[in-house]
């Protein structure tokens, strides 16, 4: 009996060591979320349901974190407090858009004015005012309203696969473009299908941006470089399962159980 007991404590013992040891693993692999959409609403121009989430699971999504007291902060913000190295509290997230579709002034943008959320858009400065995409006076609208404007390249090209010269261009010229139409610094850069080098980081970095996104690459898992910063898909089927995969993707745990993966270069992004 007494040798029984003696492994019960020593079970007892271990177990509250590898607890304690796991709190403080877990509390150093906390990332804030930076939750990704691309189309909100049904747009003809994009029929991968990956990429488009309905008018009513945003909604729902953005009511969720609302009910649940889940703090949404700037994209600035959060570059701000990574460079200082602040804590962040565990239930904060941000909220982005890819590519400057224009259904995410339609749709995405009066449901984010309701719960009083910021979030950032990554355009393409080329797209701007052509059919399907954001114009000047809607992004200038939103620019009031909480929202920060990125660049999301000039024409969307691969990055990896472009020679010094496009880089540039797709680099420095969309941000030129959008400074000049917006009348203020353009800070934020997003790659294209999240695609990118060393060299494209570095040539980011000599544009003058202060921070850039990708989609789950890179060897940073935890976002401490803020040229790679992951991010999360957020998809419309998302909202099922009673909130079981929106507590998961914003839990801030989501990157470290993720498949880490290289995304292949895809179609699917949907930009025509
Ligand atoms: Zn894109």
């Amino acid at each position: 009996m007494r040798f029984f007991k003696r492994i019960l404590y020593c079970v007892l013992f271990f177990f509250c060591i590898g607890s304690i040891g796991f709190c403080f693993w877990m509390r150093d692999r906390y990332v804030v979320p930076i939750l990704m959409y691309h189309h909100v609403g049904v747009p003809s121009v994009c029929k991968w349901h990956l990429n488009v989430v309905s008018e009513n699971s945003f909604d729902y999504q953005m009511s969720f974190l609302k009910r649940h007291g889940f703090k949404v902060i700037s994209f600035k913000d959060l570059v701000e407090g990574l460079k200082a190295g602040r804590a962040f509290a565990r239930n904060t997230v941000v909220i982005q858009f890819d590519d400057g579709y224009e259904d995410n002034y339609k749709y995405a943008f009066p449901i984010l004015k309701k719960y009083g959320f910021p979030a950032t858009v990554f355009v393409i400065s080329d797209m701007v005012g052509q059919p399907g995409f954001l114009t000047w006076d809607e992004i200038k609208e939103m620019e009031q309203e909480n929202f920060v404007i990125g660049s999301h390249t000039q024409h969307h090209v691969y990055l990896p696969k472009a020679n010094l010269n496009a880089l540039q261009e797709e680099i420095k010229g969309s941000k030129k473009v959008l400074e000049d139409r917006l009348g203020h610094p353009i800070d934020y850069f997003c790659y294209p299908v999240g695609g990118f080098t060393a060299q494209i980081k570095g040539l980011v970095k000599q544009a003058g941006y202060k921070a850039a996104v990708t989609t789950n690459r890179g060897k940073d898992r935890f976002n401490q470089d803020l040229y790679e910063l992951k991010r999360i898909r957020m998809n419309n089927t998302d909202s099922q399962y009673s909130g079981l995969i929106l507590w998961f993707k914003y839990s801030g745990y989501y990157n470290l159980f993720r498949q880490f993966k290289r995304e292949k270069r895809t179609r699917k992004e949907c930009v025509l």
